[in-house]
């Protein structure tokens, strides 16, 4: 079921109340935590509230739940509030669930601008993420000390000045084209810009990120084992 299945989307409003449903009435739901990013079961804390929710084309209605959940992760302990269906679908998560991400090793600026990218994603503002993610190569470059007048002259220059595979380089010129019709209204490289393009272009810049920042320090750090380690 989603939310566009109810004659009204919005699933914070309320059509009928049910009922006041106990703390131990509510199951628990797997979700990656918006505030820890690891993956839980997540159980309710102060009970919730059961409501009716009409479908939009039927004149059947769906009994939800709306209830304030807790991160099992003890360092974490988050709270989210979620609102499920009544086959314990999840159907709304506040904060919004955020795809996983590591930003050890990654310059401040760029993590910022891909936990930005993120965050986008996570509210459903897909363009608003493709055109973080396009920031994100300029910052590349500028890491680099590569100079252009352009992105497109940049990320030529950024060839020669790191290296990458060139799949990567690929697909940093996908990711500018995506990002370039995301804040341009006359541009016609890709059609829309919606969830999975947004997804996609993420996990792209992701791999860029760790290719250039995280894998050399991931060796170095195996490297300083041969002369810190136990002989
Ligand atoms: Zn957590």
């Amino acid at each position: 079921m989603s939310i566009d299945s109810f004659e009204i989307p919005n699933v914070f409003r309320v059509d009928q109340v049910d009922a006041v449903v106990e703390n131990n009435k509510i199951y628990s739901i797997q979700l990656r935590c918006p505030h820890c990013s690891a993956l839980g079961t997540f159980g309710s804390v102060v009970g919730g509230l059961r409501y009716k929710k009409r479908k939009a084309i039927s004149s059947s209605y769906d009994i939800v739940t709306a209830a304030v959940r807790m991160c099992p992760n003890p360092k974490c302990c988050g709270l989210v509030f979620t609102i499920t269906s009544s086959a314990q679908e999840t159907l709304s998560v506040s904060p919004p669930e955020l795809l996983e991400c590591s930003f050890e090793d990654v310059p401040a600026a760029i993590a910022a601008t891909l936990k930005e990218a993120i965050a986008c994603h996570s509210a459903g503002s897909f363009r608003a993420s493709a055109m973080m993610v396009r920031r994100l190569l300029e910052e590349l470059c500028e890491d680099a000390g590569v100079e252009g007048r352009t992105l497109h002259d940049r990320l030529k220059g950024l060839r020669t000045k790191i290296t990458l595979p060139e799949e990567l380089f690929n697909a940093m010129d996908e990711l500018k084209a995506l990002g370039n019709d995301a804040a341009h209204i006359e541009a016609k490289s890709y059609a829309m810009i919606d969830r999975e393009e947004a997804e996609l272009s993420i996990e792209l810049a992701k791999e860029i990120v760790k290719a250039r920042f995280q894998h050399k320090s991931l060796v170095e750090r195996l490297k300083s084992r041969k002369t810190t380690g136990a002989a």
